[in-house]
């Protein structure tokens, strides 16, 4: 079931204009963030002092960001002293072969996988499937996704983009079972299916969501079930993680549950909480025979060592940035033509694919500020997306004409008599652009806004002749 790799971003603005127009899409995506909202709201309200569990969280994220070395030497450690083998992957491509070799050296045809946005971002899937290993997505929204051979749309919820019909339909066509949009026999229709894989499976690979460096455990939180059957069941389990995920010990761990919990899916606790130390030892029933950890840098150190950029490795991936987000709204997760999506994707994806590649992203958002209000660990993603934006003009990531219409601006706004010139020439020639509304005609703007004509008089005018002065 190979998937589509990523849309590339040199096709992003005829995406754009096709999903604005999606009113379905729309609908469906403003059914699914705006439920989540609600949830998220209500379980929040349990805290008196959100703010302050907000405020410690960002301070353990930037503790742990400023002794990274440290405590990912010490989770390492802990980790083999366990019995697991952690690997280290500078790269994705290099995190992706070490994936491949791992599962191809069992000899096991099936893979299982739960979901984890470090795999996609790894491309994971396809790599596996070109070694000829059947690789079989377990969470339901990427099953789902899966079967439509799409990216995922959303962190936490891959087929957000969907309504159950199109769910329905897809199952029909891929499955060869009758039509239905009963979300119950839906599911039950993939757990069946799923559940044959889970006991066929050699591998299993998950991703984390948190690491213990006093312990060298690994967390992985779902509702499903299907990440904890990926990694017990199968003979070996490997877990890829991003280098970012670490957390010192316990208590941190518990504070994050938390957040993360509430502000993904408005959960108090994710309905499964796995932390698995080490592979199955002894007389214990189940869990793999070895464990093996992928710890990914990819971008992430040079990120570590910008001042301000470091502050998005705060990220626990909860996605609530993108419910919230007004843009994403709109267009949904492929309309930004990378893995990671919303607000945070487009702080993020420009380090792991290049500014040049990135460049329009930073520019998807209104800078309303609304994703860093809700985000539990207090990043200032706007601000970081309008630092995006400066490196991008002044790196020269621009078209010409953009370059040259800032530049007259600057010149005009700069020099009185020369703006004075400019708004007289404009009012006198202007006439010519009126269009049947009344509004002017300017090319690229006039495609999607209106552009009022300009009045007859420019403010200092109207200023002298009110106050009698200049
Ligand atoms: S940036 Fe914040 S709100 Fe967005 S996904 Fe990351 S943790 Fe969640």
């Amino acid at each position: 079931m190979t998937r589509k790799t990523p849309i590339q971003p040199e096709f992003l603005d005829a995406l754009l204009r096709e999903r604005i127009h999606d009113e379905s899409l729309r609908g469906n995506i403003r059914r699914a963030t705006q439920t989540s909202l609600n949830k998220r709201r209500a379980v929040v309200s349990d805290y008196e002092d959100w703010e302050t569990l907000r405020q410690l969280a960002h301070d353990v994220k930037s503790h742990v960001m400023d002794h990274l070395p440290v405590y990912m030497a010490r989770f390492a450690q802990r980790a083999r002293e366990a019995g697991a083998v952690v690997h280290y992957a500078s790269t994705a491509e290099e995190a992706s072969r070490i994936v491949c070799d791992l599962a191809e050296e069992t000899g096991e045809p099936l893979v299982v996988k739960s979901k984890s946005m470090t795999t996609e971002e790894i491309e994971l899937t396809p790599a596996l499937e070109r070694r000829g290993l059947r690789t079989v997505e377990t969470d339901l929204g990427e099953y789902i996704v899966q079967l439509a051979k799409e990216p995922p749309s959303h962190i936490t919820a891959p087929a957000l983009h969907k309504s159950r019909g199109e769910i329905g339909a897809l199952f029909a066509e891929k499955l060869g079972i009758p039509y239905t949009d009963d979300p119950q026999e839906l599911t039950d229709i993939a757990r069946k299916i799923l559940r044959e894989d889970f006991l066929e499976a050699g591998v299993g690979i998950s991703g984390v969501n948190f690491a213990v460096a006093e312990t060298g455990t690994i967390c992985v939180v779902e509702n499903e079930g299907n990440a904890r059957l990926s990694m017990s069941l199968p003979k070996r389990h490997i877990a890829v993680m991003g280098m970012e995920k670490l957390l010192p010990d316990y208590s941190s761990l518990a504070l994050f549950l938390n957040l993360l919990g509430r502000s993904a899916t408005g959960q108090r606790l994710t309905c499964y909480t796995s932390l698995i130390t080490g592979p199955r030892r002894g007389k214990e029933c189940d869990g793999p025979d070895d464990l093996h950890i992928v710890i990914l840098d990819n971008g992430r150190s040079r990120m570590l060592q910008d001042d301000r950029l470091r502050e998005a490795l705060y990220c626990i991936r909860c996605g609530a940035c993108m419910n919230v987000c007004p843009v994403y709204q709109k267009v949904g997760g492929h309309g930004y033509g990378s893995v990671y999506s919303g607000p945070i994707g487009s702080v993020i994806t420009p380090v792991f694919r290049g500014e040049e590649r990135s460049k329009k992203l930073p520019y998807a958002s209104s800078l309303c500020g609304a994703c860093a209000e809700i985000c539990p660990v207090k990043i200032d993603i706007h601000h970081h997306l309008l630092d995006w934006r400066r490196r991008i003009v002044s790196h020269g990531h621009v078209p010409l004409r953009e370059r040259i219409a800032m530049r007259l601006f600057l010149l005009l706004a700069r020099h009185t008599t020369l703006f004075d010139f400019a708004g007289r020439l404009g009012r006198v020639f202007s006439p010519l652009l009126r269009g049947k509304d009344g509004g002017l005609q300017v090319p690229v703007w006039s495609r999607t806004r209106r552009f009022p004509a300009l009045p007859q008089q420019s403010f200092k005018q109207m200023w002298r002749e009110k106050n009698g002065r200049s």
